[in-house]
């Protein structure tokens, strides 16, 4: 869950009402977080959290002396679960243990006029692969918004953003998907405010409602503001839920300069590996305008989609 709005940029502007844009899905355009960006920060938490800063953070290309870059020790934490690399031309990298997926949006956060209400839509519920929602249909109709059979349901409509949906409450899948997002640790007065809508309309509320803000530029030799120096950037709001996945391999199927991984020897070390960096994600956090408060996330639940060699899942 994000705890600041988090902003992963695209690393260029482009025309259009916003300078700085985040990084989108390119088939659903909706806005998300890339597995390479999670895992570069990740392995820069872990270096910090095991005491191997910066020496196994970072790219790892050595300098032209042959000084620096990844230690590519078997004992390594950092090393054997990211992987290394071991300058350019030269033989001998290795890819780790722990893989990580994109950050996709779950939930998203809207006002309305009865509070915050955590969007969702059939397509982010199915990209989660909890086989529960893996064969989920779409909805009945495509322009309403469903809701639980509640007290604040009875509201014949609800206004998101600069939509006005009629609100339904017959979708029968809505009371096993309220189940199984509970089970992923996800807080109950989020529970309490889901709706559905259709797929077409969540790409349309994500991309109004994302934080757009505005800020200058300074001049680091005057202190003043730079001159032109007005931009702005979007971000995914403070309280948006993200699914990802890390795959953890089994250690015992993998040699390192010929010999045997010696930091972790089981998925579940791998994945322990991973989790002692949750910590830092929800102190310094990921992406840019870190010094303008974005970017701090908090892992909510590791949820254990299978046994060894299947990925387990983590919600953030
Ligand atoms: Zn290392």
């Amino acid at each position: 869950m994000a705890l600041d709005p988090i902003h992963v940029g695209t690393g260029g502007t482009r025309l259009g009402r916003v300078d700085n844009t985040i990084v989108r899905d390119p088939v659903t355009r909706i806005p998300k977080i890339p597995g390479s960006s999670i895992a570069g920060v990740m392995r820069a938490y872990t270096a910090m959290a095991k005491g191997k800063y910066p020496k196994c953070a970072g790219l790892g290309q050595p300098e032209r002396n042959g000084a620096g870059g990844h230690c590519g020790k078997a004992d390594c934490p950092v090393c054997t679960v990211f992987g290394f690399a071991k300058g350019i031309g030269t033989y001998g990298g290795f890819a780790g243990l722990a893989a990580f997926s994109d950050m996709h949006v779950l939930l998203f956060p809207v006002a309305s006029q009865l509070g915050p209400q955590w969007i969702t839509c059939p397509m982010a519920l199915r990209q989660t692969s909890i086989a529960e929602f893996s064969e989920l249909d779409d909805l009945l109709e495509q322009q309403v918004v469903y809701r639980k059979a509640d007290g604040t349901a009875n509201q014949p409509s609800l206004n998101l953003g600069w939509l006005f949906l009629p609100v339904k409450t017959d979708w029968q899948p809505l009371s096993e998907i309220d189940q199984k997002i509970e089970e992923l640790g996800i807080p109950g007065y989020i529970i309490g405010r889901l709706a559905v809508v259709s797929d077409k309309l969540f790409t349309h509320i994500v991309n109004s409602n994302l934080e757009v803000r505005t800020s200058v530029a300074i001049d680091p030799a005057t202190g003043a503001a730079e001159e032109g120096a007005l931009f702005t950037y979007e971000a995914l709001p403070r309280s948006t839920v993200l699914f990802w996945e890390v795959t953890c391999r089994n250690p015992k199927h993998f040699k390192i300069n010929q010999g045997d991984v010696k930091a972790v020897d089981s998925p579940e070390k791998v994945r322990d590996v991973v989790a002692d960096a949750y910590s830092y994600l929800e102190h310094l956090g990921i992406g840019g305008m870190g010094s303008r408060g974005m970017g701090r996330l908090r892992v909510l639940a590791t949820k254990e989609l299978a046994g060894a060699d299947k990925p387990g899942k983590e919600v953030s």
